[in-house]
């Protein structure tokens, strides 16, 4: 039964977290390494291997770290301009700002959310040394044109590919695509998670080491090798390290690769269940006063569907975002909303004279943009009230 209205309580997201997650976590608990340890080198195996391509893959303590230390790993530094979408979440800038470079926001399309690359061009000046793409809700930017921008350009590439996991452009996974790197998130709301948790993605060893190093104190071997493969040969003595610059503590524990080894494994069969309600969605709130997300229009093309954000159309409804999150949420359906734009937000707004009129279609989706509920676990019965609850709300509120 799904209860009355007042009783339901369907959430935005909910991680889906097995047996065998829960295992493998009391394993390391028992085991008496908790710290970057077996588990992480064994999850950041699993997801180099994922990936393929040559891919080598550095598990970090959250996407904004890993995006930060590929940022630094790349020597962005003061006097630097970075290229961002503007309808991202804060982190994605954040980390331009972390090293001392100045985010410089771009206008993103119409259809799929994702970063222009039509804007890229007169955006770029002598100082811009990179370009972060977003792939918005889980669907690939137009890479092919971004990077062959950037290296007109001599731009470094680094994709925030928080949303992106299963994501294929033409074929290929993102995080084997031709960037510099690629960072995914593993926060509770992602398509996988580990609790708090990220994966730097590179085929190039440099930044692959420079992170490696970075993420741990700026020493040249991590703990674990140090008191034990170092002790078994005999090379140097275990307490033995070096220091080769100031590093940051971003290192993903044992605990958390323990829940990502597991989730990893699902990550296809996650991307399936979400796909089918997202395809549900489509064909149930077709004929509503709603601008659907963007889809696929070929087999070469992949969404990992983390998120399914619709946008009230003005045109055909009066009905404002924030009553229409009001309505499903009186029904027991929570949502959010992707994203609240730079430009509105006082620090970035401020500090860079960022003008709303500057952004026309990210202050337009912003206006009509909400994320409904779709997570791998969602019931049959939550599927089928956010859909009457939608539609209800919609029919009640066309022009
Ligand atoms: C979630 C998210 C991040 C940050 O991920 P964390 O792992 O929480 O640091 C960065 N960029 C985008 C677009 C995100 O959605």
């Amino acid at each position: 039964m799904s209860g009355t209205p007042s009783q339901r309580n369907i959430p935005f997201s909910r991680p889906e977290i097995g047996q065998a997650e829960i295992d493998e976590v009391i394993a390391v608990l028992r085991s008496g390494w908790l710290t970057t340890g077996p588990k992480a080198r064994e999850f950041e195996a699993s997801f180099a291997d994922l990936l393929g391509g040559g891919v080598i893959t550095a598990a970090v303590n959250s996407a904004t770290a890993g995006l930060h230390l590929a940022l630094e790993a790349l020597g962005i530094g003061p006097g630097d301009e970075v290229i961002v979408p503007v309808y991202t979440f804060t982190a994605t800038a954040a980390v331009v700002c972390y090293l001392g470079a100045t985010p410089v926001f771009v206008d993103i399309e119409e259809d799929s959310l994702n970063l222009d690359p039509g804007l890229l061009e007169r955006a770029i000046t002598p100082r811009t040394k990179a370009i972060i793409p977003v792939h918005f809700a889980g669907f690939a930017c137009r890479m092919d044109e971004i990077i062959a921008i950037a290296r007109k350009n001599n731009l470094f590439v680094v994709e925030d590919a928080a949303h992106a996991l299963p994501t294929r452009y033409k074929g290929r996974l993102v995080g084997s695509l031709d960037s510099d790197a690629a960072v995914f998130s593993f926060y509770a709301n992602k398509t996988m998670t580990t609790g708090e948790g990220g994966m730097i993605a590179t085929r190039n060893p440099d930044i692959a080491k420079r992170c490696k190093i970075m993420r741990l104190h700026g020493i040249d071997q991590a703990a674990f090798e140090r008191y034990y493969e170092r002790y078994r040969t005999q090379e140097k003595p275990p307490w033995f390290y070096q220091v080769v610059a100031p590093g940051f503590k971003y290192n993903m524990t044992d605990l958390a690769a323990a829940i990502g080894i597991h989730q990893l494994k699902k990550i296809n069969d996650f991307r399936s269940a979400r796909e089918a309600i997202a395809q549900r969605y489509m064909a149930a709130f077709a004929d509503l006063p709603l601008i659907l997300p963007k889809t696929c229009d070929g087999p070469d093309c992949q969404h990992a569907w983390h998120l399914y954000a619709v946008r009230l159309d003005g045109e055909r409804t009066s009905l404002p975002r924030d009553r229409f999150i009001d309505l499903l949420r009186a029904d027991g359906i929570g949502s959010s909303v992707h994203f609240i734009p730079m430009f509105l937000h006082p620090f970035w707004r401020e500090t860079f004279s960022l003008k709303t009129e500057d952004f026309p279609v990210a202050d337009k989706a912003f206006q009509g943009v909400v994320s409904l509920p779709l997570f791998s676990a969602m019931k049959e019965d939550e599927i089928e009230a956010v859909i009457a609850t939608v539609r209800k709300v919609c029919g009640e509120h066309g022009k």
